[in-house]
């Protein structure tokens, strides 16, 4: 394959060519990110839904993996996550954020949530479970404090293996949420199949909150839906008081957003995490 690049490169278009080197270059670097303590993990807040929220409704963060580049700066996770998955180096990646978030959590003098984002790859193509089970008895995590946030393209690959994983995770008393809900398809036969503790519903159908009558219809339903089928519903990137109360008012159990809170370092959240606030 490599031969056949180099024989036609006359073909790509210079862009094209350096977006080639540049990603080549970039894996490279990802290699060492750990080593050279290049990742780590922000934390955004989830609150039970209210009108008013106040640092007591928050119950759980959602880790949120950073890669600072020693040139580059922020390389954002949705390119660098997706980058890992290529290479097989989201194996090691992802069992790094996977400890470094219950390591975190398992310090927190309440017991919050804390929900991890298991990418495609690690879902499916390692021993996951051993390894969420390891990392719970390192750390000392409550298994029941442990989410974990897969999307439903995951499922669509494998449905029988992708079920007999779900299971077995759940066997371990760890929550497992549908990440995105509503982006991609066949959504409700997922929801029947897979036992699923939360619908994550997509930012995309919140962000058209109040502009838009089919979000509204669609979060309606879906909300509907999910108490239908016992499972409980967050929403994602709520950024404003009139989505967040239209939420409220159609009974969503949790928020999260730009409003409620911003992805950061967990110093950001003293109180919540047991830390001396900053002077
Ligand atoms: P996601 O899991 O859907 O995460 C939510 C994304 O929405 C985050 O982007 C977050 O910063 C952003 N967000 C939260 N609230 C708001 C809001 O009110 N408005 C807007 N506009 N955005 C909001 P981020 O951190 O850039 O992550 C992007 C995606 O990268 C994530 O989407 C997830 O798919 C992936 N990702 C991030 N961290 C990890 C990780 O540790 N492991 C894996 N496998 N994937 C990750
Ligand atoms: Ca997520
Ligand atoms: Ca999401
Ligand atoms: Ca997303």
């Amino acid at each position: 394959a490599k031969a056949h690049a180099r024989g036609s490169i006359g073909l790509f278009a210079p862009e094209m060519d350096m977006q080639i080197r540049d990603r080549r270059a970039l894996h490279q670097d990802l290699s060492n990110a750990i080593r050279n303590g290049e990742l780590s993990l922000y934390y955004q807040p989830q609150a039970a839904s209210k009108r008013q929220i106040g640092e007591g409704d928050i119950v759980g963060f959602e880790a949120l993996a950073r890669w600072r580049h020693p040139t580059r700066g922020f390389v954002p996770p949705g390119e660098f996550i997706p980058l890992a998955e290529e290479s097989g180096l989201i194996v090691e990646i992802g069992e790094w954020i996977l400890r470094e978030a219950c390591r975190e959590a398992a310090s927190w003098p309440k017991p919050l949530q804390i929900a991890v984002n298991l990418s495609p790859a690690q879902f499916l193509n390692t021993d996951l479970v051993a390894t969420v089970h390891q990392v719970l008895v390192e750390t000392g995590l409550q298994p029941g404090r442990l989410e974990l946030e897969i999307t439903e393209g995951v499922l669509i690959d494998d449905f029988d293996r992708g079920l007999a994983l779900l299971r077995r995770l759940k066997t371990l008393g760890v929550r497992v949420s549908m990440d995105d809900f509503g982006s991609g398809y066949s959504s409700l036969t997922y929801l029947q199949a897979f036992p699923f503790d939360k619908i994550k519903i997509d930012r995309a159908f919140i962000m058209h909150l109040g502009r838009n009558v089919q979000s509204a219809a669609i979060v309606r339903a879906v909300i509907g839906l999910g108490h239908g089928l016992g499972v409980s519903l967050v929403a994602e990137g709520v950024e404003t008081q009139e989505q967040l109360d239209f939420l409220v008012d159609e009974g969503c159990d949790a928020v999260q957003g730009y409003l409620i809170g911003m992805p950061a370092p967990i110093d950001q959240y003293p109180v919540l995490v047991g830390l001396a606030p900053s002077p």
